[in-house]
């Protein structure tokens, strides 16, 4: 199912790249995770890749 909405196709872009990684396990957390869901440190850093975006 292609997606034509311009507006849900760079809202799923951001929701896949935009996430954020525990700096002590490396672990993916979800943008609004206060810890990481692995090792429940609180030191997550924002996953901010700009380049490699498939269309
Ligand atoms: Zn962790």
């Amino acid at each position: 199912m292609p997606i034509t909405d311009p507006e849900k196709k760079q809202l799923a872009q951001k929701a896949r790249l935009y996430m954020k990684i525990c700096f002590y396990c490396g672990a993916r957390n979800s943008i609004d995770a206060k810890r990481c869901r692995k090792c429940h440190n609180k030191y997550l850093r924002l996953k901010n890749r700009t380049l490699g975006i498939k269309k």
